[in-house]
This record gives C-alpha cells, sequence and structure tokens, in this order.
C-alpha cells in the first residue's frame, strides 16, 4: 500500500507559486487574496487563519476580513463590492458555511468572477463544465487531482467512484475528472446521500473518493482490492486520550481499508494539505492574468 501524503505535493505547488511570484515580483506586480469570515466558527477561523499565514509566509499580499455573525447581506455585498474593486485583491474568499440568515448563492455571484479563486461562481462552474481552462477550479478537487497526477496514478479509462455530490467536492471534482485534461478522462459515477446499495457500486471504483462529511464511513465493504482511495473528509471526534480531547478522522475508515488499497490518503496530512496549495496557486494565476503574464 502506498501512502499518498498531501505535504509533499503541497510543497511542489508552492514551489511553482514562488517562481511565478518572482516573474510577478519583476513585472511590478504583487498577487493579493482577501479572505472573509463571518461569525466565530472555530474551524472557520482555523481554516481563514492557515489561509492568512500561508499568504505571509509566500510574501504574499493578504486581507483578513472578521465580520460578525449577525451582518447582513447587504454588508456583506458591500465588502464583495469594495474587495472586486480594489487593484491590490486579485482573489476573494468567502469562508463557507456562511451563518444562515444569508443568501450564500447571492454572495458567490456577487464575487467578480476573475478574483473568484474559489471557484464557485457560475461562470467558473461553467467555464469547468465546458473545459475551458481559463477559469478557477474549485480547490479541493483541483487538489485531489493533482495528487492523482504527481503520485503517477493513472486516471484515463479508469472507473471513478466519487460519494458525495457538494459543489465544493463531489460535483465539481466529477466535472474535473470527466473532463480531457491531465489527471482525467475517467468514467465517473457520482454516488450521494440516495444512492442505492452504495457499497456494489463503490465496489466497481479504481478510484474511490469519500466526501461525505461522516466519520470513518467507508469501510472493508465499499473498497475493491487494489483501489486507489482518497479521503476528503476531515470530521473532529471525541478521543479521551488525545491531548485536546479530541482529534481528526476521514470519512474513510483507514485502518480497516489500508491493507485492500494500492494507495490511500490519510487524514489528516492528505487532501487538507492541497486545498490551500490550491487556493495560493490560483491567486497568484489571478494575478498573472490580470497582468497579462
Ligand atoms: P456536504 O455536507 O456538502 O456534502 C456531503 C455529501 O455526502 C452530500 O452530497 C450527501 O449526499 C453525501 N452523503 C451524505 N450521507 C451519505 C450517505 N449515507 N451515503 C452516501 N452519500 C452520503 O459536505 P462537503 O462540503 O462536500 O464535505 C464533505 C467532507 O469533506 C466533509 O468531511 C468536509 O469536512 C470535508 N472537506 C474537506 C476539505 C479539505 O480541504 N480536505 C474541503 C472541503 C470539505
Amino acid at each position: 500500500m502506498k501512502l499518498i501524503e498531501g505535504e509533499p505535493i503541497a510543497e511542489a505547488v508552492y514551489r511553482e507559486c514562488l517562481e511565478s511570484f518572482e516573474t510577478l515580483k519583476e513585472a511590478g506586480h504583487l498577487p493579493g487574496l482577501a479572505v472573509v469570515l463571518v461569525g466565530d466558527d472555530p474551524a472557520s477561523k482555523a481554516y481563514v487563519g492557515a489561509k492568512d499565514r500561508k499568504c505571509q509566509e509566500l510574501g504574499m499580499h493578504s486581507e483578513k476580513i472578521e465580520m460578525p455573525a449577525e451582518t447582513t447581506q447587504d454588508e456583506l455585498l458591500a465588502v464583495i463590492d469594495r474587495l472586486n474593486s480594489d487593484v491590490a485583491i486579485h482573489g476573494i474568499l468567502v469562508q463557507m458555511p456562511l451563518p444562515g440568515h444569508l443568501d450564500t448563492d447571492e454572495v458567490i455571484r456577487r464575487i467578480d468572477p476573475s478574483k473568484d479563486v474559489d471557484g464557485l461562481h457560475p461562470v467558473n462552474l461553467g467555464k469547468l463544465a465546458m473545459d475551458d481552462p481559463g477559469g478557477f477550479a474549485p480547490c479541493t478537487p483541483a487538489g485531489c487531482q493533482r495528487m492523482l497526477v504527481e503520485s503517477g496514478i493513472e486516471t484515463a479509462g479508469k472507473h471513478v467512484v466519487i460519494v458525495g455530490r457538494s459543489l465544493l467536492v463531489g460535483k465539481s471534482l466529477a466535472l474535473l475528472m470527466m473532463g480531457k485534461g491531465k489527471g482525467a478522462n475517467a468514467t465517473v459515477t457520482v454516488a450521494h446521500s440516495r444512492t442505492k446499495d452504495l457499497p456494489c457500486i463503490t465496489r466497481q471504483a479504481d478510484i474511490l473518493v469519500a466526501a461525505i462529511g461522516i466519520p470513518r464511513f467507508v469501510g472493508v465493504d465499499h473498497v475493491k482490492e487494489g483501489a486507489v482511495v482518497i479521503d476528503v473528509g476531515i470530521n473532529r471526534i471525541e478521543d479521551p486520550t488525545a491531548r485536546k480531547g479530541s482529534r481528526l478522522v476521514g470519512d474513510v475508515d483507514f485502518d480497516a481499508v489500508k491493507g485492500l488499497c494500492e494507495a490511500i490518503t490519510p487524514v489528516p496530512g492528505g487532501v487538507g494539505k492541497m486545498t490551500i496549495a490550491m487556493l495560493m496557486a490560483n491567486t497568484i494565476r489571478a494575478c498573472r492574468m490580470k497582468a497579462g503574464l
């Protein structure tokens, strides 16, 4: 069994980012990312903090905007409008999920598509569906694809089964994997909460992706011998033996299935490492596109 770790692959993405960054700097451009957080959900706060720190590490311009949970739709849209017209900002990310009273769709649609580095604006999702490389693919699916490519796992003609149909992960990853680019050309099946006899479908997978949000849901019954398993899930579970009283686990029962797999991603240390790396790569590309480089 091969362990596909996110860290070295993310580092390769950061090295590419730094090369592009130098070219941009020489031409007088500094990539800038704005991350907007509404409310004080601890996990979202941690993600936003990590994104902000990574920008600083890379020497990028970064703006972290923290707004209270009771922020109104108009207040949030006004912030987006300001960021859309700020020439120092090339990428805008609104951390999801937003508090329930806010209209997420309207917020995403308000972001200038050329700054939508999270890839969730209908223009970018449309480009993804049309195999147009000029758009931005959502970061987590792009990270999964990059992991497969860097690990030398052939995807062309392979049966990829994705469990989960969210726009953020499952549905977008399906579009990427059935596309015609590198790390694609797969035959894709998307399963979800209404799928009947899930193990029968997942056992057909050459490459099985779990993006469900249920701790250790995917077990030995779901995995064909020799499959590649990509675990997108990040779930915090109680663990009295852990220092914090809790720890992170994926959607896959790693210990149970690892013996069956040809390759598998760990949690933590797998796909999660890639999401921020792809966000940085998208932001630098947004800056290059704006600069015409
Ligand atoms: P989501 O809740 O939006 O979607 C979950 C999907 O799982 C749904 O489409 C649903 O139909 C499906 N599902 C739920 N129960 C099921 C069942 N019993 N059988 C089959 N399918 C079922 O979640 P999401 O935003 O797509 O995230 C999924 C997981 O990925 C979560 O654990 C989340 O924390 C994690 N995640 C990780 C990263 C990362 O950077 N690694 C990024 C985003 C999300």
